[in-house]
Order: structure tokens, then sequence, then C-alpha cells
């Protein structure tokens, strides 16, 4: 019987590292989620769809083909056969990835290719986004919501970026959570099923041990 694990949780909690070593350890493949949300965002910003138009956005949802590697070593993203890893992760995808994310037309496509993918994980996958729980995934065997206070979140992100402001850093996390939370269509949330891990204080290799734990009970 193969094994689900939805991981959600707002940006710079963990959520990467943390689902990316749990599937590593149990043999799983691993699904990130927000790398298939930046993939698409990408595609619109490269094919100048104008970002604040969710009827444009919408017209092209179905356009791009994403494709997306699942294994936990080396997680691939290609977007009609190029690879996106590494333009994903720019300013420009990352300021606009909450608009496009909030059409509704984005949101059934992309669910529909991780439900495919989740189907198609032989021994099972960790899932991990903002609605896995709650919207894309609610029969998961173990549901995790991982919090931090965004303090630790920005210190981090900032920590990721080498160097990058800690203020401006917070200020950009705490405005795209407030986007993600609040759009009408299967907005971050915790699922009412999920443990929630506050990770402020604990290591990686802690918060990773606990869900490993969790999964094995
Ligand atoms: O996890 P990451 O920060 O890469 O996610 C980028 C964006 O993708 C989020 O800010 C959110 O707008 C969107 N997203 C989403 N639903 C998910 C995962 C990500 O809307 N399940």
């Amino acid at each position: 019987q193969p094994v689900i694990v939805a991981i959600d949780g707002p940006s710079g909690t963990g959520k990467s590292s943390t689902s990316k070593a749990v599937a590593a350890q149990l043999g799983l493949s691993y699904l990130d989620t927000g790398a298939q949300y930046r993939a698409i965002t990408w595609w619109m910003v490269n094919n100048e769809i104008d970002i604040e138009d969710p009827t444009a956005i919408a017209a092209v949802a179905g356009k791009p083909e994403i494709v997306s590697g699942t294994d936990p070593a080396g997680p691939t993203i290609t977007v009609d056969g190029t690879d996106v890893a590494g333009p994903i992760r720019t300013q420009e995808v990352t300021s606009q990835v909450s608009a496009v994310s909030a059409v509704p037309e984005v949101r059934a496509r992309i669910t529909e290719l991780q439900r495919s993918l989740a189907a198609a994980a032989e021994k099972g996958i960790v899932v991990e986004g903002r609605d896995i729980g709650t919207t894309v995934l609610p029969d998961a065997d173990l549901k995790i919501f991982l919090t931090a206070s965004a303090e630790a979140r920005a210190a981090r992100r900032s920590g990721e970026l080498k160097g990058a402001d800690v203020q401006a850093t917070r200020e950009a996390l705490v405005k795209r959570d407030a986007a993600d939370s609040s759009r009408k269509t299967s907005p971050l949330a915790k699922a009412d099923d999920a443990v929630e891990v506050d990770t402020t204080e604990l290591s990686l290799a802690q918060v990773i041990e606990c869900v490993v734990t969790l999964v094995e009970e």
C-alpha cells in the first residue's frame, strides 16, 4: 500500500528540505508543488501574459506542458521540454507567482498533474505545498503543517539567498503568505486532521526526525 504524505505551510518553514529528506530516507517519491506554480508563472512571464489579468491567464492556463521529476535525490522541472529549475527561483517569478496561482483554471490544471503523479508513485510520495492536505490529497495517510515565526522564516530565506536583506525578505514573505492565505480557491491552510509542527526552535535534523517518526507510527 503506497504511503501518501502531505506537507503544507508558508514559505521559509523548511518544507522543501524536510520533504526531500523524508522522502529520501523512506524511499518515497517527492513532489515540490511550488515549483509547478513557479513553472507556469515563468511561462506566463516569458510569453508576456498580463499577470494583472486573471482572464488572460485563465485563457492560456492549459498551454504549457509542465513535467516534474520526482526523485528526491534530484528533482527536476521542465516547461515544454526546457529545464527551468534555475529561472523559476528569480525575484521576478517569486513576486508574480501568488497572482498566477490564485487563478482557478491554473489551480485546476496543476492539481490534476499533482494527483496523477501521486497516483503513479509505486511506494508512495511526499508532496509539499499550501493546499495538499486540504484540497489536492485530502485522503493522505499523514498531513503535516509546518510553521515558524516570521523572523525565523526571513532569516532562513535570506540565508538561502546569500546575504539578502532580512527586513526586505521578511516583508516579501509576509506579503506572499497573506496573498496565498486570502485567495478564494484552495488557500494556504492547515487541514483539520494535520499535525502542526512549529519549527522556530528546531534544527532541520529535528524536524526531519519528527516527520519520519510520524510516518512510521
Ligand atoms: O513553495 P514555494 O514558495 O516555491 O511556492 C511558490 C508559490 O506557489 C506560493 O507562494 C503559492 O503562491 C504557490 N503555491 C500554491 N499552492 C501550492 C504550492 C505553491 O498556490 N500547493
